[in-house]
């Protein structure tokens, strides 16, 4: 009986202690652990979500990753640019400056016959990106399908462009005799990874009926028959962001690295293609009431889709691992922003300036909230998270408001003048024809960017 007691009372002080242990286990932001070593860093990009509706849905449930983020980190609208083009937004976010100095204008280089024009490319940088940046410093970088990095960078790490993913995750008939295993392979940094690369790509003709149908309210025969085009485009760009899911899957898994990036570019398409079925009454044009019960769910299903590709991202990095969510613009179907084509929204005129950024991880503020940050802050903000200095002649500044005074007092910002010395990018005024300009000119004429 003594004895059962005696146990009674050890099992009583070893719940006692558990439970103090666990009522006293403090909370947020300054009691996180934060890393003796500077930690590790994943940028999740998704091309044109809204703030707004990203927050309406996250409330909503449907789009629980968002959510997550935002409860156990800092959040805000990321200022985006005028005019809107993401090629030059993205440029801005991966080095801190504005497109004066890094030289990337638009998504096109325009020739004197229009037909003529060519893509912009990673030759015409005119200054570092954050992954050379961070390569110089000997921290690893791993960057899939990121915007304008054809030809791809050297870098302590791997690179695989947006070229790459375009290419390869098109239909294999549609492929063009000229876009060569060879040629992809330029698109790869070290191009020895060429072949796990296309081991890795989810081809568009993989994309069956239930998932076209799980975007859409009727069957996908009837879509087609309403919108060929636009249906079609739908499998096109699911392929195109599943192609760097199963990418960042099997490279961030066997390679992890200090520095990663992945970018989404489904939701901005299919924003460009849908929005008017969702929001019918700012469409000047007549829409058939069949189209719009077919269409109008799909720019809110392709955002939670989005949420699953950054839950999927999320897991393949460990818990140490600094996240940061961004979308270089805004969106708007509706009047009342400007320069609108005869009052119908096209093109980039449907960007608007309210992108999103949240981050989250050891020493981020939990529940905060972001102001004025721009897209130009997102590479100093980087560089003071893996603890290097921050470059004066950057244009943004790192939002230090995201990071608890503990990780401050560990890790305060420092300053050096540039990290432009050494060997530079080219910034040639001349962009790099490849064999995939024509799809790419194709996808910018379909979306009203170019002529
Ligand atoms: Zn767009």
């Amino acid at each position: 009986m003594r004895r059962t007691i005696a146990i009674l009372a050890v099992v009583l002080g070893v719940v006692a202690v558990a439970v103090v242990f666990y009522v006293r286990r403090p909370a947020p932001a300054d009691d996180v652990p934060i890393p003796a070593a500077p930690s590790r860093i994943l940028i999740v990009g998704i091309d044109g979500l809204d703030w707004s509706r990203v927050n309406r849905l996250a409330d909503e449930g449907r789009m629980p990753n968002v959510a997550r983020m935002r409860s156990e980190g800092s959040s805000g609208i990321l200022h985006s640019i005028r005019p809107f083009v993401s090629p030059t937004i993205w440029t801005c976010i991966a080095t801190g400056k504005t497109e004066e100095k890094h030289g990337i204008s638009g998504f096109v280089v325009n020739m004197p016959d229009p037909a003529d024009a060519s893509p912009t490319t990673s030759n015409m940088r005119k200054v570092k990106a954050i992954w050379q940046i961070l390569s110089a410093a000997e921290r690893c970088v791993a960057v899939i399908g990121w915007l304008v990095t054809y030809p791809a960078d050297v870098v302590n790490g791997y690179l695989i462009s947006s070229h790459v993913t375009l290419a390869l995750s098109a239909k294999r008939e549609a492929r063009a005799p000229n876009q060569t295993d060879d040629w992809l392979s330029e698109g790869i940094y070290p191009r020895s990874l060429w072949s796990e690369v296309a081991d890795n790509v989810y081809h568009e003709e993989d994309v069956g009926d239930s998932i076209i149908e799980s975007f859409i309210d009727t069957s996908v025969d009837r879509a087609r028959q309403e919108e060929k085009v636009r249906t079609s485009s739908l499998a096109k760009f699911y392929a195109a962001d599943m192609t760097s899911l199963t990418l960042a899957r099997h490279f961030f898994e066997t390679r992890p690295a200090d520095f990663s990036a992945v970018y989404f570019r489904g939701s901005d398409i299919t924003s460009h293609f849908f929005w008017r079925f969702m929001e019918p009454e700012s469409w000047k044009k007549e829409l058939s009431a069949e189209a719009i019960e077919t269409f109008s769910p799909v720019v809110e299903r392709y955002y939670a889709l989005a949420d699953s590709l950054l839950g999927e991202v999320v897991k393949l990095v460990g818990d140490d691992t600094y996240v940061v969510l961004l979308s270089d613009h805004g969106f708007a179907g509706h009047r009342g922003y400007r320069g609108f084509e005869g009052d119908v929204a096209v093109g980039i005129e449907m960007h608007r300036e309210d992108g999103i950024i949240f981050v989250s991880g050891p020493g981020i503020k939990r529940g905060g909230s972001i102001a004025g940050a721009s897209v130009l802050d997102v590479t100093p903000t980087v560089l003071a998270l893996a603890g290097l200095p921050v470059a004066r002649d950057m244009d943004g500044r790192p939002l230090t408001e995201v990071m608890s005074s503990t990780f401050l007092e560990r890790y305060p910002v420092v300053y050096i003048d540039t990290y432009e010395v050494g060997d530079g990018p080219d910034g040639d005024l001349t962009p790099i024809e490849s064999p995939v300009d024509e799809e790419i000119k194709e996808m910018l004429r379909s979306l009203g960017y170019i002529d």
